[in-house]
């Protein structure tokens, strides 16, 4: 039988404009692409490090070399589950390097199947359920800030999500939201504080946002914050309180089940689709809103990702919008609607500013 082989690669992705979050700002990604290929078939996957969930392209490239000397991927594309408890086995966490290889897998046997990843997850037909995407507008000054919202308002995005949790503190933070409610007065406004709040200043944040008409607000506090701390906020606040950096995989959503109202499930922190569905599964059980977030990734792993969108209430699937060389065409976004292909696997294809294509 032969092997999967698995290949990997860097790629600098660099966005439009600077993207500022709470954590700083960054002007490109260093992401990898990873190639799994079988009988002349190959499957794509990204992944999408933040040293704030504990990786590093260096991490992820050691991994991805360690595995590609191995045979730890085996001779079935469609042992999924089977490869993803023995990357759970060979190594804890790491989620994003095993994300690639999941999502990886999934286009692969999608392909060999002549199957969409959607029809063999089941999920055909749910398509017209998908909630419209965010735009989000990072941190920047304030005059920035009115442009990139006057800029998305103008492709037609009706939803918004503002960063917040800015070193100026909280005040610089109510400028932000004022500043955007001259652009935007009726845009579907929710925050993201990317955990730069204490508990009291979220508190003190979510009534200003209420008056603001904030939808709901992103990790108000530290991702390593008590469930006590989540317990206190989302009590005291009028808006809906989710959690995202403090919620990896579905076995972290019960430390929180009663603390939030909903958790952000993205691919780069569960590790791939199989986990994604389980967070997702996990969530529902426990009564909580699901939104389904994403780094800074080009089409690949966005793409990935919209294939469960259907099962969400909201989304943020905005990271490939956010490029100047995304190398795959993939999900298309027309004013914050995601269309997917249907087409084998993941139904992306490598543009030329890949450089894949003489590769292939
Ligand atoms: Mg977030």
């Amino acid at each position: 039988m032969p092997q999967i082989k698995l290949s990997f690669e860097k790629q600098i992705l660099k966005t439009k404009m600077p993207f500022g979050i709470s954590y700083g700002t960054k002007s490109d990604a260093k992401n990898i692409l990873v190639k799994l290929t079988y009988e002349n078939m190959t499957g794509y996957g990204e992944a999408a490090p933040a040293p704030y969930h504990g990786e590093t392209i260096d991490t992820v490239m050691a991994l991805l070399q360690a595995w590609s000397e191995s045979d730890i991927l085996g001779d079935d594309p469609f042992a999924i589950s089977e490869i993803n408890q023995k990357l759970d086995k060979f190594i804890s966490e790491n989620y994003a390097a095993k994300c690639a290889i999941d999502v990886a897998l999934h286009d692969l046997s999608g392909k060999l199947a002549n199957l969409s990843i959607s029809k063999m997850l089941g999920l055909s037909g749910l398509q017209t359920q998908m909630p419209q995407t965010d735009f989000t507008i990072g941190l920047d000054t304030i005059e920035i800030i009115k442009q990139k919202t006057s800029d998305a308002i103008k492709e037609g995005f009706q939803i918004l999500k503002v960063k917040q949790g800015t070193a100026n503190g909280i005040e610089y933070d109510k400028q932000i939201i004022r500043s955007i409610r001259e652009v935007a007065p009726n845009t579907t406004l929710r925050v993201d504080a990317n955990g730069g709040w204490t508990p009291k200043q979220a508190v003190l944040m979510s009534h200003f946002l209420a008056e603001q008409k904030v939808q709901y607000i992103e990790q108000p506090i530290h991702k390593h914050s008590s469930a006590q701390d989540f317990k206190y906020v989302k009590d005291h606040s009028p808006i809906a309180i989710f959690a995202d950096e403090s919620v990896m995989r579905a076995k972290d959503i019960i430390r929180l089940a009663d603390c939030v109202d909903g958790v952000v499930m993205k691919l780069t922190k569960t590790g791939g689709i199989q986990e994604g569905l389980k967070f997702i599964q996990m969530a529902r059980a426990c009564d909580l809103e699901v939104m389904i977030g994403c780094m800074l990734e080009s089409s690949c792993g966005i793409t990935a990702a919209a294939h469960l969108a259907p099962l969400a209430d909201y989304l943020d699937l905005d990271g490939a919008l956010l490029l100047a060389n995304d190398p795959f065409n993939g999900a298309t976004c027309k004013s914050g609607l995601l269309e997917l292909k249907d087409a084998p696997g993941l139904g992306i294809s490598p543009t030329s500013l890949s450089g894949l294509e003489s590769k292939l």
